[in-house]
């Protein structure tokens, strides 16, 4: 059994916190929001009042935030002071990786252990316990998390050091931007050029298009009926946060020097689409402006 500080209470948050507590872990759980430490007072997850609260006496601190300016926030007004020293942090938030990679050297400035442990899977997969982990940091660091990540996961990819975590994230996220829009693109030439949606589709998801993007995620109504197009555009992934991410690729993109055209792409579009209705719908609903564009 661990005692862990469950930083975050949100979407995500709560549910991977619960199946850690499940798992037979000692959980204490903070929020900013008292409506979401009242939601998980309610769930049963034991809370503290302050997030020094939770961290002190802590021997792991998970922190699932919105974006890398509140990790770096928190990490340096309290959390990091609070913690007995060799504290392992773990941070799950996604974040630009230089964001993960400064969040780490603080951690280590203050004495304590730091991974990086960005998730994909949704709030479906922290509910079901089924998240995929990309984790970046020592080996004997993602040892030691991974019992923790195990229980709130089902595949943990150990990808490198610091920060690499957040690098597979960040690429995963932008071909994923990428092909959904492509697979949008084709179904509208297809509507425009006479082709059933259907004939589409079995051939695209058995020949060299297949993808998520149409197996999973068809952007139109039938062929896959678990699609969000099939209960218009109720997410799924919300436009929002795959605008998100793909800002975190741009700030890679540019970091790096990378001539990733199709991600810039991908980035405009998707803030454009975010920008309006689209954030609070499923991102393959980018289908809706192709077609309203064509
Ligand atoms: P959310 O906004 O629902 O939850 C984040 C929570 O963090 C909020 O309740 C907020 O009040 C809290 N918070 C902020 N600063 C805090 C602090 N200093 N101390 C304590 N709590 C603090 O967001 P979410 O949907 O749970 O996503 C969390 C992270 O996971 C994000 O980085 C997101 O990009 C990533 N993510 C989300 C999904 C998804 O489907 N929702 C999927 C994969 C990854």
């Amino acid at each position: 059994m661990t005692r862990i500080a469950f930083l975050g209470l949100g979407h995500m948050g709560l549910p991977m916190a619960k199946n850690l507590l499940a798992a037979g872990h000692e959980v204490i759980g903070f929020d900013v929001v008292s409506a979401a430490v009242d939601a998980a007072a309610a769930a049963g997850l034991p809370v503290a009042q302050f997030g020094v609260d939770a961290v002190a006496g802590a021997e792991v601190v998970i922190t699932m935030f919105p974006a890398g300016k509140h990790v770096i926030a928190a990490y340096e007004n309290e959390l990091l002071g609070a913690a007995d020293p060799g504290t392992l942090f773990i941070e799950s938030s996604t974040i630009a990786v230089d964001e993960a990679r400064v969040a780490h050297a603080l951690a280590i400035e203050a004495g304590h252990r730091n991974i990086d442990a960005p998730v994909s899977g949704g709030v479906v997969g922290a509910e079901n316990g089924t998240l995929a982990f990309m984790v970046g940091g020592s080996d004997e660091d993602f040892a030691a998390a991974l019992p923790l990540l195990e229980a709130m996961g089902k595949r943990i990819v150990h990808c490198g050091g610091p920060g690499l975590g957040q690098a597979a994230k960040v690429c995963n996220n932008m071909i994923l931007g990428i092909s959904q829009i492509a697979v949008a693109e084709a179904f509208v030439l297809g509507e425009r050029l006479g082709l059933e949606h259907q004939a589409l589709f079995d051939v695209v998801s058995q020949a060299s298009g297949q993808c998520w993007s149409i197996t999973t995620n068809c952007p139109v109504p039938g062929p896959v009926p678990t699609s969000p197009a099939n209960r218009d555009y109720q997410p799924g992934f919300a436009g929002a946060l795959m605008a998100k991410d793909l800002g975190l690729a741009l700030q890679a993109i540019e970091g790096t020097g990378t001539d990733a055209q199709m991600g810039r792409l991908a980035q405009q579009i998707y803030a454009t689409f975010a920008a309006g209705p689209g954030a609070a719908r499923d991102f393959s609903g980018i289908i809706t402006d192709i077609r309203d564009a064509s």
